[in-house]
């Protein structure tokens, strides 16, 4: 039996369901086939956002993790961590090992706002806040020090609430999470005191998902505030559209429920208030040599529902910008990609060339192949789609044109060397091209290593279950490798 030899470069959601769904697809199909799937990735740690993006205190998203180890743990799968595609290998070294390979690396930039002040020391971009929080190995653990008392958060998607929700709640209730320990010494000694969260849109447009934002007004010692003008449905839209949609569409409904309850309190001076507002964009952040203010424009609908500004203006008093307004994917080298939408082309997940073609053996999933939409479980769906169209390109043999094997998207089967025969006996062919660039990837048997630390650290803390490393060197150590990754 032939045995399929696939690269998923990216170990997080998205990764893990394309193996998850090429398993469970592959074992159906008319002509039998064995699967291995190397999954890859440049971090020595599996699950991708799932511990490095959803935040400490959503233990029940981060359960998803537990789910996901079952793929990684599966006899067909490998984990190969602490590989860069750029750095260590190349796309063409891995079109060159295997016989597809389905790029899932994700959305890791945040977007620009263009407006002056973003770059002041003080003004920080949410993927990096996210980072930090998370004990990604890529951020200083004392990069932030959280010395400001009042903080603008700008966009209002789940991840402004996410950050807006990690800077403002009592932090001896992160104690019990995985959240690293120099993490939690700065938020314990954190001055903020008031979080503005900004949305440049009303609250019907708001992104974020009802039962997030329901979460901040559950928060202890924590009192959320809603202006009623800002609240209203109609006084910054004229077409209508917003009360429309807080009738019909059940999202809106939901939001908009809890936003007009929290608009009508009375307020109650608690030491830690957090201010959703609405219909206001942020013009300028003021310096000189770090953040001292944020000027923000208000914004409403005209009559055709674009949203434009209306010449005034207000200064905020906060020490801290935090811009939270949408992730963005990175160019793998080598792969295509749309710099425009930033993502890889892709038709069904089957990535393109500059022609429109599909090119063989490469296909794409998650946030690099659709953006930075949905919440995790989106992932499973898209996974399928482009696990569906890799096997059809598997099981189709030549089009409906008649066209002579390999046409563009079908799976390119290079010749298998003695090596990769079988896929399980000797080394891979690309377990040699590493040995042979003096690559010791992290398995995931190292992986489990750190898993153990990470315990006995939560057990020697007298905290929780696990707490995280939080730097390198923890995590090498862990793994028992040389600093390289
Ligand atoms: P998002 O949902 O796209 O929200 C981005 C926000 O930024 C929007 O409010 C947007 O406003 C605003 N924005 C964009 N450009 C702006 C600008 N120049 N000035 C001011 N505001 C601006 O993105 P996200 O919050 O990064 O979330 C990414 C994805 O991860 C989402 O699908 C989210 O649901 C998911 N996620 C889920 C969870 C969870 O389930 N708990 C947690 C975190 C993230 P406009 O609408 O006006 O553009």
């Amino acid at each position: 039996m032939r045995t399929l030899q696939i690269a998923v470069v990216g170990s997080g959601p998205a990764g893990l369901y394309t193996a998850e769904a090429l398993l469970k697809q592959g074992a159906a199909l008319d002509v039998p086939h064995a699967i291995k799937i190397d999954v890859i990735d440049r971090l020595p740690t599996p699950y991708g956002l799932v511990r490095y993006g959803v935040a400490p205190d959503h233990k029940s998203i981060k359960s998803i993790a537990e789910k996901l180890r079952t793929v990684l743990e599966h006899d067909g799968v490998s984990f190969v961590g602490g590989v860069h595609l750029g750095d260590d290998v190349t796309r063409e070294d891995l079109l060159a090992s295997y016989d597809a390979v389905v790029y899932a690396t994700g959305a890791m930039r945040d977007r620009r706002m263009g407006i002056p002040g973003e770059d002041l020391p003080g003004s920080v971009a949410a993927t990096d806040f996210v980072n930090w929080y998370s004990g990604h190995p890529d951020i200083d653990p004392g990069k932030y020090t959280l010395d400001a008392e009042s903080v603008a958060v700008i966009g209002v998607g789940n991840v402004a609430v996410d950050v807006a929700r990690i800077l403002i709640r009592d932090p001896e209730e992160l104690r019990q999470t995985d959240i690293s320990q120099p993490v939690l010494d700065t938020l314990m000694t954190s001055k903020v005191r008031e979080v503005h969260m900004i949305g440049r849109r009303g609250p019907a447009q708001a992104k974020f998902t009802t039962k997030e934002l329901r979460e901040l007004g559950e928060l202890p010692g924590v009192e959320v505030v809603v202006y009623g003008g800002e609240a209203d449905l109609d006084t910054f839209d004229p077409t209508g559209e917003s009360a429309r949609l807080a009738e019909s569409d059940r999202h809106v409904r939901g939001n908009y429920t809890v936003i007009k309850e929290w608009a009508g309190r009375e307020p109650a001076g608690s030491a830690r208030r957090l201010f959703i507002r609405f219909w206001l964009r942020p013009t300028e952040i003021h310096g000189p040599s770090q953040v001292s203010g944020l000027t923000l424009e208000r914004t409403r609908l005209d009559e055709s529902g674009k949203f434009v500004g209306t010449g005034t203006y207000d200064t905020l008093n906060v020490q801290m910008v935090l811009r939270s307004v949408g992730y963005q994917s990175v160019p793998l080298l080598g792969v295509p990609f749309d710099d425009r939408a930033y993502v890889v082309p892709n038709a069904e997940g089957r990535v393109l060339g500059p022609d429109g073609a599909a090119l063989p053996g490469e296909y794409v999933a998650g946030w690099l192949k659709r953006g930075p939409t949905g919440v995790i479980g989106t992932n499973k769906s898209d996974a399928a789609e482009t696990v569906r169209a890799l096997l059809a390109d598997l099981a189709g043999g030549p089009g409906p044109d008649e066209a002579q094997l390999p046409r563009a998207g079908l799976l390119r089967y290079p010749e298998p060397g003695p090596e990769a025969a079988d896929g399980n006996g000797s080394a891979s062919r690309f377990e040699q091209l590493l040995a042979s660039r003096g690559i010791r990837p992290v398995s995931y048997d190292d992986w489990l290593g750190i898993e153990n630390a990470e315990k006995e650290l939560a057990a020697s803390l007298g905290r929780g279950a696990r707490v995280k490393l939080s730097s390198r060197e923890e995590l090498h150590r862990a793994c028992g490798l040389a600093a390289r990754f």
